[in-house]
């Protein structure tokens, strides 16, 4: 068969997004899922598991039909849980899961055990990596059924108010297009809990200085004549691709699988931090992190204490929300889950706000577990997000 081009590949995910979505609701609602939702996945599912498949990964084409090779084990395996869970029930998911990974059923019960029958003032959860599987590129993340409801039945029977607060963006290809759970389960955030949709879907934002604001769209302008010119358009497609975030801009520049040569991405690395060098000359306004994948240009924030100069983290996100959102995190226990180092300033902060704050991290790295513990003896650590995400549903059920 005729190769798929990239953008024909994230066509067919996001035509995934409103089918799971309708399958989402029936579910809940208890309905018996309309079988026209469930053979459209399938047929998704044959579409991804027809693209040639080579040593380096799935060989999808770009423009100018150049090869690019990409790992899509999260969509297609994501595809095949959800139609088990449609076709054959929550058991013989909860065994597929059990099957995937080792000590699956001994993580979600000491996830139940920590939670056991509370009921929480606020779940606040990072999503990638803790409630929904990595996926190499934030574009064709969606969110699968199982998942969603899951995680909606939790929201809906054992917490007031539930957040997702990722690093990603809001909208425009961020977290809000990706999720399939029902409006109103979760308050969507993006930016680190900088921006977020409020129940009636409105936006609102953390307040920012104009002189950085304008800094930051005249970084933005310049990066897209950038991205414009020739060839360069494929550091938008790959992995993190462009992601225009409230005091942040991300851009790609490789993937997991390596599509692009090393040195072409060293170079077009040094073309980033050149541009921001003539915005922002004397390093005032902004700092750049290279993750080997993503050059993440961020703006910093003066302390609280007026003291250095920082980065907004996730921490001053749930403060932020706490407050904006009136999320009262004081006033009852709190539940925490992520899975890197930059979810812990969640925790810290909500154990400042409410110390009976409960905590899951989806980790097997042995630091990370010990920085987690010095905050919160009581925190439980799983392997896999399957894992957290079925104890969640399990106990939304006490
Ligand atoms: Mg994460």
């Amino acid at each position: 068969m005729a190769t798929l081009e990239l953008s024909q590949f994230y066509g067919l995910m996001h035509a995934t997004i409103p089918v799971r979505r309708v399958l989402t609701e029936e579910i809940l609602a208890s309905r018996v899922p309309a079988p026209g939702g469930v053979a459209r996945l399938r047929e998704t599912l044959e579409a991804l598991e027809a693209i040639p498949e080579e040593p380096a990964g799935r060989r999808l084409t770009l423009e100018e039909a150049r090869p690019i090779h990409v790992d899509l084990g999260y969509e297609i395996e994501e595809l095949k849980k959800d139609l088990v869970y449609l076709d054959r029930g929550e058991d013989a998911l909860l065994e597929d899961l059990a099957g995937r990974h080792a000590g699956f059923r001994e993580d979600v019960q000491a996830v139940a055990a920590t939670l056991g029958g509370t009921v929480f003032q606020t779940l606040v959860t990072d999503r990638d990596g803790t409630v929904n599987n990595y996926c190499g590129r934030y574009a064709s993340s969606v969110q699968s059924v199982y998942n969603a409801v899951f995680l909606t039945r939790f929201a809906r029977a054992r917490a007031r108010r539930s957040v997702i607060l990722t690093s990603a963006p809001l909208d425009n290809i961020g977290l809000a297009d990706m999720t399939v759970s029902p409006p109103g389960a979760f308050i969507c955030t993006g930016s680190k809990g900088r921006e977020y949709l409020d129940p009636k879907g409105h936006r609102r934002q953390h307040p920012i200085d104009a002189a950085q604001q304008a800094k930051l769209d005249l970084l933005n302008r310049e990066l897209d004549e950038l991205l414009a010119q020739p060839g360069y358009n494929v550091f938008t497609l790959i992995g993190s691709g462009l992601q225009r975030k409230f005091g942040q801009t991300t851009i790609a520049r490789q993937d997991i699988g390596g599509s692009v040569p090393e040195e072409r991405s060293e170079r077009f690395g040094e073309e980033v931090r050149q541009l921001v060098r003539s915005v922002d000359p004397d390093d005032t306004f902004f700092r750049i992190e290279d993750t080997g994948l993503d050059l993440e240009i961020l703006l910093t924030v003066e302390d609280a204490d007026g003291g250095a100069a920082r980065d907004f983290d996730k921490g001053d996100g749930v403060r932020f929300l706490n407050a904006d959102l009136q999320l009262r995190m004081d006033q009852g226990p709190c539940l925490i889950c992520g899975d890197t180092a930059s979810d812990v300033s969640m925790l810290q902060a909500s154990l400042d706000l409410a110390p009976e704050t409960k905590a899951v991290f989806v980790t097997g790295k042995d630091e990370l577990r010990q920085r987690v513990r010095d905050l919160l003896p009581g925190a439980v650590f799983v392997d896999e997000p399957d894992a957290l995400v079925a104890a969640l549903n399990g106990t939304s059920r006490c």
